[in-house]
């Protein structure tokens, strides 16, 4: 297997107690991290248009290969100019693999060493996706960070016979993905390549998950992705998770991506431990049923009756939008009262930036 060209993509810039900064360069630009990526789930961050996501910090948008494979479909995407003119977003975007929402969302019909089939949730269709599959997907839909397609297991309900076929099937899909890739690739230059992330999985057994960040490490990667946590174990045990990898990565040449966690409480505690890169839909579908982060980590629910006459902004030390143009808690809840969508919007727009403040604090001071 040839080489990515990895040594490349990512930089760090500065450590302090464990808490490290860096630059990652994307072919769509450069990255500050820690960074925190919003899900565009279906191409675009709802309620959102790029400017208001932009306003907010954010410097990376996550695509979801699944949905958009099921619906335009990549190949509509790519005839309307790819993710990027597509979505009317010039900055990075990164795609995931479609691995975790087909093991969540679909009725899978069959898991296979060549793919999955699953049923279109929308019309009864067969689907099948597989690492060279996904890999092309993403590839078409032209996303500058793209990621391997796995063996998803939840952490519950699952036997251990399971759980050590998906591990063992989930570096098999790998190497496969990696091949796609460098098929893919042939003839680009480097800085017009997507990066690719290998993902790390081995549920809450310790010992597979220093084994499964070993093999990821040692394959040719852009990035590592450490996947399957927060999906129903406790924040103890994810933490405790966070802290046993953090001493086992290899080297800081590649950026470490924590798929799927959003909770300012986990970022922190992700930050703590090395981790440079969060992604999650907590902030957008928390402030579409009126929830939002306020300083100290608390989360207040805009619909309680208690705010109707409050003239106070959600958050006196936030500089979003929302609460630098005043708008008062009494206003929002109104608004989400009557069902207007502004409210989820501008709500959103707070919720974000709650996280990018995280990173950003980390990035300046290198303390949280
Ligand atoms: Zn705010």
């Amino acid at each position: 297997m040839q080489p990515t060209k990895t040594k490349e993509v990512f930089k760090v810039i500065n450590t302090i107690d464990g808490i490290r900064t860096g630059i990652l360069k994307t072919r769509a630009g450069k990255v500050l991290t820690p960074t925190f990526m919003p899900d565009g789930t279906r191409g675009a961050v709802k309620s959102l248009t790029p400017e208001q996501v932009e306003s907010t910090g954010v410097q990376i948008v996550l695509a979801n290969t699944y949905h958009l494979h099921l619906q335009p479909g990549e190949d509509v995407i790519a005839n309307l100019g790819g993710l990027h003119r597509f979505s009317g977003r010039k900055g990075p975007i990164l795609t995931d693999s479609g691995g975790f929402q087909v093991f969540s969302l679909s009725k899978i019909n069959k898991i296979t060493e060549a793919g999955v089939y699953f049923k279109n949730p929308k019309n009864g269709d067969m689907v099948f996706l597989s690492p060279e599959k996904s890999i092309q997907i993403q590839m078409k839909l032209g996303a500058d960070l793209i990621v391997a397609f796995d063996d998803v297991t939840a952490l519950d309900n699952i036997g251990r016979k399971r759980t050590l076929e998906a591990f063992e099937r989930t570096h098999r899909w790998l190497e496969r993905s990696i091949a796609e890739y460098q098929r893919l690739t042939v003839g680009m230059r480097s800085e017009d390549m997507p990066i690719l992330f290998g993902v790390v999985q081995g549920g809450l057994d310790k010992n597979l998950r220093r084994k499964s960040l070993e093999i990821v490490q040692s394959l040719p990667v852009g990035g590592i992705a450490i996947g399957g946590l927060s999906v129903g174990e406790s924040r103890a045990e994810m933490h405790d998770m966070l802290v046993f990898l953090a001493d086992k990565y290899d080297d800081s040449s590649r950026p470490r991506f924590l798929l799927g966690v959003g909770d300012p409480v986990d970022v922190r505690e992700g930050i703590r431990n090395g981790i440079d890169m969060f992604d999650c839909v907590l902030p957008t579908r928390n402030a579409r049923h009126g929830s939002c982060w306020v300083s100290g980590d608390k989360r207040i629910h805009l619909t309680n009756k208690k705010f109707i006459k409050d003239t106070s902004v959600i958050d006196e030390n936030c500089d979003c939008y929302t609460c630098a143009k005043g708008f008062s808690k009494g206003f929002l809840r109104h608004q989400f009262k009557v069902g207007e969508p502004l409210a989820g919007t501008l709500v959103s727009i707070h919720n974000i930036r709650y996280l990018e403040r995280i990173c950003e604090k980390s990035r300046s001071v290198g303390t949280l």
